[in-house]
């Protein structure tokens, strides 16, 4: 079915802004991910508070929504996203320790809270170390390093329920309170965990008994790195999942694919599971690089790999 696509007046603007909304008419995406890449979304709304969230929820039922998080796993197309992109801000940024309990606001910075945590000798967040983007993002994806995630620390999600699919759209049901998710309502799987929702906070149970010195092994794997990935150059982190078994960068890499370029775009001669950003890439840039990635490791190995990051 079409969506209807709502205007949104001066009157909508006034009313959002009254609740301390930010709206952006044809804002560039680029500015708001990691990779620079992307077109203009037709509206982009900063909202700071739950009550705000659902009002939002509420005037746009029956519109597509995006939810942005750092914008650091995703690629958006040349074309910008037709509807709303929604990125949460003010209060969901804050989080508080309180023993080894965290309570964290679904857009607080992954890497500050990290930090915090190894400050307070806290432990249960090492696999998190270095990865950008927001709390909420890296719960959306279960990030984590290759054997570690996220999810072995989560207790429980704070959710808006309204959406059905990766472009969150919502249902056409009133919105509904947040609800609140125990971890084995939820399906964590590797990079994966099926919330379809809103995720606005996220209550962690971290652990005391730390071994090493947990800020010496935060700068060590800070240091590792700069030595092993792109960091300096745009991307979206890994372009790919590792299959089951192998390394999709290594796989890359003995397909002889490490330094390929298309337009400004490269699979990353330092990582090859990553696409750099060399400058004005373009999203179709990318998608023809993933594309001849993903054609030729079906035909060297015969294995098909899955995408990591999200295109929107
Ligand atoms: C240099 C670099 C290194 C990286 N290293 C790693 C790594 O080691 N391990 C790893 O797992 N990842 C890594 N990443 C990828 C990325 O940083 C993580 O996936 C991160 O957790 C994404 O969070 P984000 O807030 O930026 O999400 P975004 O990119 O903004 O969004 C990603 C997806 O999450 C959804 N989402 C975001 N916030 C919410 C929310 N509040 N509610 C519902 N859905 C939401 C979006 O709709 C989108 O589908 C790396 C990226 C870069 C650029």
């Amino acid at each position: 079915m079409e969506r209807r696509r709502k205007t949104i007046n001066s009157a909508l603007i006034a009313k959002l802004s009254s609740l301390n909304c930010k709206v952006l008419k044809d804002e560039n995406l680029s500015k708001h991910t990691s990779f620079k890449i992307g077109g203009a979304a037709d509206f982009f709304i900063e909202v700071p508070s739950a009550l705000a969230l659902k009002k939002c929820l509420e005037i746009f039922k029956s519109q597509d929504i995006f939810i942005l998080g750092g914008g650091t796993n995703i690629l958006f197309s040349d074309g910008g996203f037709r509807g709303i992109v929604l990125k949460l801000s003010g209060e969901f940024k804050k989080y508080s320790f309180d023993g080894t309990k965290l309570s964290c606001g679904a857009a607080a910075p992954l890497a500050l809270v990290v930090k915090e945590a190894a400050q307070r000798k806290l432990s249960g967040l090492e696999c998190c170390f270095g990865i950008p983007g927001s709390v909420g993002g890296a719960v959306f994806g279960n990030a984590g390093s290759a054997n570690e995630s996220i999810s072995q620390v989560i207790e429980s999600v704070e959710i808006y329920p309204y959406s059905n699919g990766r472009h969150c759209r919502q249902d056409l049901q009133s919105p509904n309170d947040a609800i609140v998710l125990d971890k084995s309502a939820i399906n964590f799987q590797y990079r994966k965990s099926g919330i379809a929702a809103i995720i606005a906070k996220i209550n962690f149970s971290l652990k005391n008994e730390v071994k090493n010195d947990i800020l010496d092994l935060l700068s060590q794997s800070i240091e590792k790195r700069k030595k092993t990935q792109p960091i300096n150059q745009p991307s979206a982190g890994c372009v790919f999942k590792n299959p089951v078994g192998f390394s999709a960068g290594k796989l890359i890499d003995e397909a002889g694919l490490k330094g390929k370029t298309i337009g400004g775009a490269q699979i990353s001669e330092v990582h090859a599971n990553f696409i750099v950003n060399q400058g004005g890439a373009k999203a179709e840039d990318v998608l023809r690089l993933i594309k001849i990635v993903k054609t030729e490791i079906k035909k060297k190995f015969n294995i098909d790999l899955e995408m990591e990051i999200v295109i929107a």
